[in-house]
C-alpha cells in the first residue's frame, strides 16, 4: 500500500466554506433585521438552483439586496470580517445566473460554500411546503433552517441524504469502474449508491458494490465527503477491497464493470476511449486517488 492511499482526500470542490454559520444568530429576529439592513451584508441571489454572478471568471454577484420579505431571508452566516450573508430565491434571471456544476470548482472557498449552502437549502424549501404528518402548509423559520406547520405546529428540518461513493480494489491493486446502463460507452465511473434507514456506512458500501457488481468487500475505509445539492445528497466516499474479482450478478444499474490497472486508465483516458467525470465531483477524486495523482484528460469529461 502506498503512502498516499492512508491520505484522505485533498480538497473537494464543494467541500470548502470560509463563512461561520453563526446558528445562534438564527432565532434572533432583531439581529437578522439589523444585518440585512447594513450596508455590508451580502446576498447570495438564486433563481431555479443558479446564483448571480459577475465577472470572468465568474465569482458571485452579493451586492444587490433583492426586496423580499424577512420570513424569506435565509441566514447563511458570518465572515471573520463580521459580514453577514443570506440567501434569497428571485424570481428574475439573466444569462449571469450559473450552477454550481458550471462554476462550483472555479470559485473560492467562500463563494463555494455560500452557493452549496445556499441551493442546498433553497432546494429543500422548494420541495416541502406540506407538513409530512397532516398535509397542511408549512412555514418558514429560524432564518430558513427549520420549518413549521401552520396547523399541528411540527417543526421539520432540512434534509440531507447520505449517499456512499467507493473506489473498489482488488488484491493486485486493480481499481473496478462501472458504466451506468443510461451512460453513454465510455463513459466509467465509480460505483454510488445511497445509504437505506438502519444501515451502517460500512453495509452500504457492502450492499451496493454487491447489487451492482457481485463482488464481496472486505475492508472499507473512509476517505472524506462532499455535499452534492442535486437537491440534496451528501456523498461519503470510501475505499472498498474486494475479495473476488469476478463480476457478474448486474442488478441492471450497472451495465457494464471492468478493472482498471493504472496504465490501463491512463491509456484508455489518453486515448479518448473512457471519460471519466468531472473534476467537480468525489468520484474523480477517488479515482485520483487510488491513481496516485490527477488525472489528465482531453477536457471532454462528462458535467
Ligand atoms: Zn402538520
Amino acid at each position: 500500500m502506498s503512502g498516499t492511499e492512508l491520505d484522505l482526500l485533498p480538497a473537494l470542490a464543494l467541500a470548502r466554506s470560509a463563512v461561520d454559520r453563526a446558528a445562534h444568530h438564527r432565532d434572533n429576529p432583531q439581529w437578522l433585521e439589523r444585518a440585512w439592513a447594513d450596508a455590508s451584508t451580502r446576498v447570495v441571489r438564486v433563481a431555479d438552483g443558479r446564483a448571480a454572478t459577475v465577472g470572468d471568471p465568474p465569482v458571485l454577484d452579493l451586492g444587490t439586496r433583492p426586496d423580499v420579505p424577512a420570513a424569506q431571508r435565509i441566514f447563511l452566516g458570518v465572515d471573520e470580517d463580521d459580514v453577514a450573508y443570506f440567501a434569497a430565491e428571485v424570481a428574475d434571471d439573466d444569462e449571469s445566473f450559473r450552477g454550481l456544476r458550471e462554476i462550483g470548482w472555479s470559485l473560492g472557498d467562500r463563494d463555494a460554500g455560500l452557493l452549496v449552502n445556499a441551493v442546498a437549502l433553497l432546494n429543500w424549501h422548494a420541495t416541502h411546503q406540506h407538513c409530512p404528518r397532516c398535509g397542511a402548509t408549512t412555514e418558514i423559520a429560524h432564518a430558513g433552517h427549520l420549518r413549521v406547520c401552520t396547523v399541528d405546529g411540527t417543526e421539520h428540518y432540512p434534509r440531507t441524504d447520505p449517499a456512499v461513493i467507493m473506489t473498489v480494489v482488488d488484491s493486485q491493486d486493480r481499481l473496478l469502474l462501472g458504466r451506468q446502463a443510461t451512460w453513454p460507452a465510455g463513459r466509467f465511473s465509480t460505483l454510488a449508491g445511497f445509504v437505506e434507514p438502519g444501515e451502517s456506512l460500512e453495509h452500504a458500501v457492502r450492499r451496493e458494490v454487491g447489487e451492482e457488481v457481485g463482488l464481496v468487500v472486505g475492508a472499507v475505509r473512509y476517505l472524506g465527503s462532499q455535499p452534492w445539492p442535486f437537491p440534496s445528497s451528501l456523498m461519503l466516499g470510501f475505499s472498498a477491497h474486494a475479495e473476488t474479482v469476478e463480476v457478474d450478478r448486474f442488478d441492471g444499474e450497472i451495465a457494464e464493470a471492468r478493472w482498471f490497472t493504472r496504465a490501463g486508465l491512463r491509456d484508455a483516458v489518453g486515448s479518448g476511449e473512457m471519460l471519466l467525470s468531472p473534476p467537480l465531483s468525489i468520484a474523480r477524486r477517488l479515482i485520483e486517488h487510488w491513481y496516485g495523482e490527477p488525472i489528465t484528460d482531453s477536457g471532454e469529461a462528462w458535467r
